[in-house]
C-alpha cells in the first residue's frame, strides 16, 4: 500500500465536513425508512444519485426496517451471500434482485401496530410506566390534550398539550379526539390523527388514560388491548399519591375517593397488571404488544 496523500489543513477540514454531512444524510434516510416514508426500492434508487446513501452499509439499511432488526439482517445477508461490510453501491444486480424478493415475502409486509390502553386508579404509577415506555423501541406514547394547568415539572408538548377550555371545546366540535373524558374537574382527550398515523406506520401505541376514556376506545377500536394497572395494596396507593406531592390535601382526598370507584373497574379490562416494579410492568407491556 502506498503512503496516504498529504492533506493541507483546509483539505482535511473539508474532508471531515463532508464525512459529517454524509453521516447526517444516512441518519435521515434511516429515520425515513423507520417511519416507512422510504421503501427498499426507493433507497436503491436514491443510492444511484446520492453518494452518501450509496455508501450506506447494507447491514445498516436492513436493520432500519421495522420488523427486521440486527439478528434477521445478519441472517438475511448470510443467506444471500452478502459480506457484512458491503455497501449499497457495491451490490451486484443479482444481489439487488434477491433483496427485493426478500422484501416481497408476506411476513415482511407492514403489520399495523398494536394499540394498548393503560388505565387504573390515579397514583398507581401509569405516567411513570408511560414515561419509561416512551424510550422503548417501536413504542409510541400518545400525548393527550388537557384543560388542567401544568404541574411544575411538566412541559407542554411532552407531558400534555395544555389547552384552554375554548380550545378543548373546539377540538371536540371538530371531531379531533379518539376519546375524551372529564376527570377531577378537568377535561382530557386523545388526539386521534397522531394515533392513527403511528398505528398505520406499524408502531405500537400506548394511551395512558382514565377508565371512561378506555371504554370509549374499546368501543371505537375493538382490537385495542385494555390493560388495568393495580397497586399492590390500597395502603401503597395512598402512600404513592401522598409521596408524589403534586396535589394538596383536599385534591388528594378527592383523588382517593375517585380511586375507590376506579379500582372496581378492573373487571372490564382485558389484562390486569400489578404495579409492584415499574420495570416488570414495562417488560410485560412490550411482550403484550408483540403478541
Ligand atoms: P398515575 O400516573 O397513575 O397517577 P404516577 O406515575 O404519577 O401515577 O405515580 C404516582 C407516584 O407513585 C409517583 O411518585 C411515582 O414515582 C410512584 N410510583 C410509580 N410506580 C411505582 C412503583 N412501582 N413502586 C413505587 N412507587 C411507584
Ligand atoms: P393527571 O391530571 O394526574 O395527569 O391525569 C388524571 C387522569 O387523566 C389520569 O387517570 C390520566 O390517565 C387521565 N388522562 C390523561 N390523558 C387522558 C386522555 O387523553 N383521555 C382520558 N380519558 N384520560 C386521560
Amino acid at each position: 500500500m502506498g503512503t496516504p496523500p498529504q492533506l493541507t489543513p483546509q483539505q482535511r477540514e473539508a474532508a471531515l465536513a463532508k464525512a459529517a454531512a454524509s453521516r447526517k444524510r444516512r441518519a435521515e434516510v434511516k429515520a425515513q425508512i423507520k417511519s416507512q416514508e422510504l421503501t427498499i426500492e426507493s433507497v436503491f434508487a436514491l443510492a444511484q444519485t446520492d453518494d452518501a446513501v450509496g455508501k450506506m452499509r447494507v447491514k445498516e439499511l436492513l436493520e432500519s426496517f421495522s420488523g427486521v432488526g440486527k439478528v434477521r439482517a445478519v441472517a438475511m445477508m448470510e443467506r444471500l451471500n452478502i459480506s457484512p461490510t458491503r455497501r449499497i453501491q457495491g451490490l451486484g444486480r443479482h444481489q439487488l434482485n434477491e433483496l427485493r424478493q426478500e422484501f416481497m415475502k408476506p411476513d415482511m409486509a407492514i403489520r399495523p401496530g398494536r394499540l394498548i390502553v393503560l388505565s387504573g386508579p390515579g397514583g398507581v404509577g401509569k405516567s411513570t410506566v408511560a414515561k419509561q415506555l416512551r424510550g422503548a423501541q417501536d413504542f409510541w406514547v400518545s400525548i393527550s390534550a388537557t384543560t388542567r394547568k401544568p404541574r411544575s415539572n411538566e412541559v407542554d408538548g411532552r407531558d400534555y398539550f395544555f389547552v384552554s377550555d375554548e380550545e378543548f371545546s373546539r377540538m371536540i366540535a371538530h371531531d379531533e379526539f379518539l376519546e375524551w373524558a372529564e376527570f377531577a374537574g378537568n377535561r382530557y382527550g386523545t388526539p386521534q390523527r397522531a394515533v392513527e398515523d403511528a398505528l398505520r406506520q406499524g408502531r405500537n401505541v400506548l394511551l395512558e388514560i382514565e377508565i371512561a376514556g378506555a371504554k370509549q376506545v374499546k368501543t371505537h377500536l375493538p382490537q385495542s388491548l385494555l390493560v388495568f394497572l393495580e397497586p399492590p395494596t390500597w395502603e401503597e396507593l395512598v402512600s404513592r399519591l401522598e409521596g408524589r406531592g403534586t396535589d394538596g390535601a383536599e385534591r388528594r382526598a378527592q383523588r382517593l375517593e375517585l380511586a375507590q370507584e376506579e379500582l372496581a373497574a378492573a373487571a372490564f379490562f382485558d389484562v390486569v397488571l400489578v404495579n409492584d416494579q415499574v420495570e416488570s410492568v414495562v417488560q410485560r407491556l412490550v411482550e403484550l404488544a408483540q403478541n
